[in-house]
């Protein structure tokens, strides 16, 4: 039997190529060990580097299902965005970008959770969303977070990651260091419980505020967290900077944070400190 169209002629050149497309996975090169990894890898793994451990930065979401109970998030004040107040150059144009590269409306995720079946307020900082920047509506939300969570006695959760204020909204950004400062005191005078997760990286305003108030604060592995830049600070103080200055590790030989946690572990860390300091439902 003759194959049907083995006579047929091509109409053009493009059509008588046999085009195959193959599907090519997105790879990320580790950058402390080089190792190639494919985006579906780095998925599987949490975000972190199979060979020597490196962790990637995480986007809000993807924490959220690591961290909380299946199911269990339910998400408040998501219908609050900032606005262009002092009319700043180019931040409606930002502010819009930012919103389509993370899917997200602000800097932070904020609601209710169960984790290990403990319930508690968790807020999660979005690296997409100009790099957690804080400003009023950040501030707001993290507030809003502690308030909650001081009326209805609950522990609070937080992952920060953030560039720190956000300059673009002026000293209304840098209010809410003082704000969001004066809710987690609130929260603690009442003896309520605060961990935070310090991941990469926390830096700035946020540094200088909700970031470093926990009761027990924990830091992922190789996380840069500081204030200023050590640029900055080498040339105030005009002195050479120690190596690591500025990691989750030094940090913690310097008593900063109290462990690393490894996004392997992070959730049974929670789950046990929660364990030891709330009553389950
Ligand atoms: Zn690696």
């Amino acid at each position: 039997m003759i194959p049907k169209g083995l006579f047929k002629k091509a109409n053009n050149e493009l059509e008588s190529r046999q085009v195959v497309e193959e599907f090519v996975e997105p790879t990320q090169t580790c950058p402390d060990c080089g190792f190639e990894l494919t985006a579906s890898e780095l998925k599987e793994n949490r975000e972190v580097c199979q060979k020597c451990g490196h962790h990637f930065r995480m986007n809000a979401r993807q924490r959220i299902e690591l961290i909380a109970d299946k199911d269990s998030f339910e998400e408040l004040y998501a219908g609050m965005e900032s606005v262009n107040i002092l009319d700043f150059p180019g931040y409606d144009e930002k502010l819009r970008s930012s919103k389509a590269k993370s899917g997200e409306s602000e800097g932070v995720i904020v609601g209710r959770a169960a984790i290990g079946g403990y319930p508690c307020v968790m807020f999660i900082m979005e690296p997409e969303f100009m790099i957690g920047s804080m400003g009023t509506v950040v501030g707001e939300k993290i507030t809003r977070a502690f308030e909650l969570a001081t009326e209805e006695s609950l522990p609070v959760v937080g992952f920060t990651v953030s560039g720190g204020a956000r300059m673009q909204e002026g000293i209304l950004s840098l209010m809410q260091m003082a704000k969001t400062s004066g809710a987690v005191k609130r929260h603690s005078d009442a003896g309520l419980l605060y961990i935070v997760v310090l991941t990469d990286p926390t830096t700035g305003g946020v540094t200088a505020s909700f970031a470093m108030e926990g009761d027990i604060i924990f830091a992922e592995p190789g996380a840069l967290v500081g204030f200023a830049g050590p640029r900055v600070i080498e040339q105030t103080i005009r002195k050479k900077l120690p190596k690591g200055f500025q990691t989750a590790e030094f940090l913690l030989e310097h008593g900063f944070v109290d462990a690393i946690s490894p996004r392997g572990v992070q959730r049974d860390m929670l789950v046990n400190l929660l364990a030891l300091h709330c009553k389950e439902i």
